[in-house]
């Protein structure tokens, strides 16, 4: 199974481990629209970094209001070895009827287009939806992965997008989805 793949002098790359822990200019937390927390990747990055986040991500709902699904805004990184976090909801999966897809697609193409803006090189994703919003892993990957190529065929700064997956049966199914992108 393919662990990589090129886009021009670009890159896809798939990894196991801990998004808060990997190196990238940015990493993407699977937020909710409160952004104020929650379980999964929303727990762990803001307690690994500390209170800035959230002091961060609380002016911008007090500003802007909440982030809706499919969009994504940037704090910085506070105590996390990188120097941005870009926030976005995913969808909640709802049987696939509600437009999941399309808004599956919004949360990495809009988090792309931040980086994009702040000329960052490496951004690192976890697998958005498929934890607590239950978005099945096999739909998600191929929407995830085919967003992120189509954007890096036309990126201006970003380079090297990582999928940072928690788990073997997530990775394995980004491996197995990046075999199909690739035929
Ligand atoms: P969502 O609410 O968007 O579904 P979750 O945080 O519940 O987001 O889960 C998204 C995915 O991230 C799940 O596959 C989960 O296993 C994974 N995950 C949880 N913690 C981490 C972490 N520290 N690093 C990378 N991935 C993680």
């Amino acid at each position: 199974m393919a662990n990589e793949l090129r886009i021009g002098d670009k890159v896809i790359t798939l990894e196991r481990g801990d998004i808060r822990t990997v190196e990238a200019d940015a990493i993407v937390n699977a937020a909710n629209s409160s952004l104020m927390g929650g379980g999964g990747v929303d727990g762990a990055i803001p307690r690994a970094g500390g209170d800035t986040i959230l002091e961060e991500c609380k002016k911008y709902v007090d500003e802007h209001g909440r982030l809706d699904p499919g969009r994504a805004m940037l704090t910085h990184g506070g105590d996390l070895p990188v120097e941005f976090v870009i926030h976005t909801v995913g969808p909640k999966w709802l049987g696939g009827m509600a437009d999941e897809a399309q808004t599956l697609s919004s949360a990495y193409l809009e988090s792309l287009r931040v980086a994009d803006h702040f000329c960052l090189e490496t951004v690192a994703f976890p697998s958005i939806s498929t934890g607590a919003f239950g978005y099945p892993k096999e739909q998600a990957a191929p929407v995830a992965l085919e967003t992120i190529r189509k954007f890096l065929a036309e990126a201006e700064c970003v380079r090297h997008v990582k999928l940072v997956l928690y788990d073997m049966r997530t990775y394995e199914t980004y491996a197995n989805a990046l075999d199909h992108l690739v035929m």
